[in-house]
């Protein structure tokens, strides 16, 4: 079984791609990131450079391969923001409910012609040897004007994917990774996985 260990602090994110790597047929024992190793500063301007640092910051800290993703919402009417500022939009990191109610607001006078945005998410694969590979993937969509739904996280409430009437928080697990950022990302990655790491 391949080993890899998996650089989030983010419990529902590490749900999502155990899922999405074992459709991919994938099989891996995906290892959570161990508490000592610090958080990293996530200071990149690109989704991709986020999420390198953060896989290699977990190779340089366990000696296994490691993928990390980076993701986050980019909204036309704010020019592609909060993009890689999504976890702290409203200033707090991590306080989704603070981060979404500030986007709707800051487009709660843009009309529903112009309401576009998208998931983005790079997925990174660093091994200790230094090869280094990574994935991007994204959905396309509108933001709702009021929160819908109980699944998911972020600004899953708001986000009505292209061709769908339900918001990705109205979604099954199932049905948001079919058609997900991060599920198209990490799809990609799954051959990368089975060519660059031995199965022991
Ligand atoms: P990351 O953990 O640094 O990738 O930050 C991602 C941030 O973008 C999260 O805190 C969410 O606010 C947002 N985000 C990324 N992916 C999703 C998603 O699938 N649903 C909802 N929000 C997301």
């Amino acid at each position: 079984m391949r080993r890899l260990v998996f650089a989030t602090r983010n419990a529902h994110k590490i749900g999502e791609v155990r899922e999405i790597l074992a459709e991919a047929g994938v099989e891996v024992e995906l290892l959570p990131l161990p508490a000592e190793v610090p958080d990293v500063v996530e200071d990149g301007l690109t989704f991709a450079a986020n999420a390198r640092k953060k896989a290699r910051a977990a190779v340089a800290a366990t000696g296994l391969p490691a993928i990390a993703d980076d993701s986050g919402l980019c909204v036309d009417a704010l020019n592609g923001m909060p993009g890689v500022f999504s976890a702290r939009w409203s200033g707090r990191h991590g306080d989704d409910a603070a981060n979404l109610a500030l986007v709707l607001d800051q487009i709660s006078d843009v009309g529903d012609d112009h309401r576009g945005a998208a998931f983005v998410c790079a997925a990174a694969l660093v091994l200790p040897r230094g090869v280094e590979r990574v994935v991007e993937g994204q959905i396309g969509g509108k933001l709702a004007r009021a929160p819908r739904g109980s699944g998911g996280f972020g600004y899953d409430p708001a986000f009505v994917p292209t061709g769908s009437t339900s918001t990705t928080a109205e979604l099954t697990p199932a049905e948001k990774n079919a058609i997900s950022h991060r599920g198209e990302a990490l799809r990609g990655l799954a051959p990368l996985i089975v060519e660059l790491i031995p199965d022991s």
